[in-house]
């Protein structure tokens, strides 16, 4: 066996039980959004497996253009786990088989976009100066008057529709509501501490939250609300230095020794954080805001199992590390203000079928007072942004965004909340390009924008 096939073999060799396991029900069948939407065997979970055993097994040629299209056409959703009975573990699978791919050079076409953001992953994401500067650029022109009016205006739209979508995926970044705490804090009117009853009490709680790249770069204003939120809520928020990309654009695109080289650097600046000396009833936590991000920094120890000198470190790292919905959940969530919205909710797939959080972001919502709370219908289903998805892959991404947004004017909600950034952009813009009259708020934002109302918050001293 060569070393293209051998390095997919491996990750079926892992799997071999539980895939020998697979009856063949179909019951991933209708979870499978790209399935859904084209109808082919090939597009679906059950389908994408036997091309990968196929490969494997040296029965299709891994250059095969059918190999590398259903591959790429994959959301990576991961919606076909929590319907599996037998446990087939696709997310890892599909991993190996796109550095299967990758290594090979099959990957090489694919047209400028795809281009660009191979450059983007490998060239600016591992090193988070350049990251800095191009989140900067990005603000910029997201703030920018002129772009602004551009975009209201139609301009933009009038010349390309793809470039619309992509500049509606930036501008829907900003803070939405600007009549609640995202607004004066983005014009920087007000800077706000916390003023926690509980704060005298000696027990507090220590955490550490996972900044993210695109987090904070683009969305800081949903990072600063959860560190205020986490202190309401009796925690001590510890800053952690030297935090970098956590790798899961890398890994989910195959590029794993990327994903690798970042997971070890986050695990070198989270130990002291992890190792110090916390009372042992209160544990210390990685708190993570976006689902993609956290799904892969709870498979750090998955990923680095084969590397002597982080295997057990990752596996550590990855057992601290909670979303922020499920680590509120897990105890009593304080109440602020009322707050009269009737707003859905769209459940990350990386925080519902990859980290199995399915209720949590419910429960805090439902904590807010005075939130009508509208079920969404496919709640779980993938919104098509997946990542990148939405520039690779654009015309997959539009008919699986559409059916979502159908289905948010359905609840007739004016608020739309998420959890991860990919979504938070793909939905946003989604709600522009399908005329849908809803905003699209980080949930932990409108949990924040409640306790300040509550007069949770006081003006620092240096506002
Ligand atoms: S990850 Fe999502 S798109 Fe890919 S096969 Fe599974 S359900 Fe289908
Ligand atoms: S749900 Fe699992 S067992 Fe059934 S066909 Fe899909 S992969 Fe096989």
């Amino acid at each position: 066996m060569n070393r293209i096939t051998s390095t997919l073999h491996t990750a079926l060799d892992a799997e071999m039980d539980k895939i020998l396991g697979c009856i063949h029900c179909g019951l991933c069948l209708p979870a499978c959004p790209t399935y859904q939407q084209v109808g082919n065997e090939n597009d679906s979970p059950r389908g994408r497996i036997y091309l990968m055993r196929a490969v494997a097994e040296g029965k299709l040629d891994v250059q095969s253009p059918t190999f590398s299209r259903h591959i790429d056409l994959c959301l990576g959703c991961r919606a076909c786990e929590t319907a599996c009975p037998a446990g087939v573990n696709y997310g890892h699978l599909l991993e190996h088989a796109r550095e299967t791919i990758n290594e090979h050079g099959t990957q090489k076409g694919g047209g400028f976009q795809k281009f660009m953001l191979r450059l983007a992953l490998r060239h600016v994401f591992p090193y988070p100066n350049r990251l800095k500067a191009v989140f900067a650029v990005n603000r910029w022109m997201r703030d920018s008057g002129l772009m602004k009016w551009a975009y209201k205006s139609g301009l933009v739209r009038k010349i390309s529709k793809k470039a619309d979508f992509a500049l509606s995926l930036l501008m829907t970044t900003a803070p939405a509501r600007k009549d609640g705490v995202m607004g004066r804090q983005r014009d920087g009117e007000t800077k706000t501490t916390p003023q926690n009853p509980k704060s005298k009490i000696q027990n507090l709680k220590p955490v550490a939250v996972f900044t993210g790249c695109v987090m904070e770069g683009l969305f800081k204003h949903a990072n600063d609300a959860t560190k205020r939120v986490l202190e309401v809520n009796n925690c001590q928020n510890i800053q952690v230095a030297k935090q970098v990309c956590c790798g899961a654009l890398h890994a989910h695109s195959g590029d794993l020794e990327t994903a690798r080289k970042l997971a070890r650097a986050n695990i070198d600046a989270f130990e002291r954080f992890l190792t110090s000396d916390h009372n042992p009833a209160n544990p210390a936590t990685i708190i993570i805001n976006a689902a993609g991000c956290g799904a892969l920094l709870k498979e750090y120890g998955e990923l680095l199992k084969d590397d002597p000198r982080y295997a057990e470190r990752a596996v550590n790292f990855s057992r601290h590390v909670k979303d922020a919905t499920e680590y509120l959940a897990t105890g009593e969530i304080r109440q602020g203000a009322e707050l009269k919205e009737a707003v859905t909710m769209d459940a990350p797939c990386h925080l519902y079928h990859a980290q199995r959080v399915m209720t949590a972001p419910q429960k805090v919502l439902t904590s807010i007072p005075g939130v009508e709370y509208r079920p969404l219908a496919g709640m779980q289903d993938c919104c098509g942004g997946a990542g990148i998805y939405n520039l690779s892959e654009p015309e997959m991404s539009e008919g699986i965004l559409s059916d979502k947004i159908e289905k948010v004017k359905a609840t007739g909600a004016k608020v739309l909340v998420t959890a991860n950034p990919g979504c938070h952009m793909q939905l946003g813009a989604g709600a522009r390009m399908f005329k849908a009259d809803c905003q699209v708020v980080h949930i932990v934002e409108l949990l924040d924008e409640s306790y300040r109302k509550a007069g949770f918050y006081q003006q620092s001293d240096n506002s």
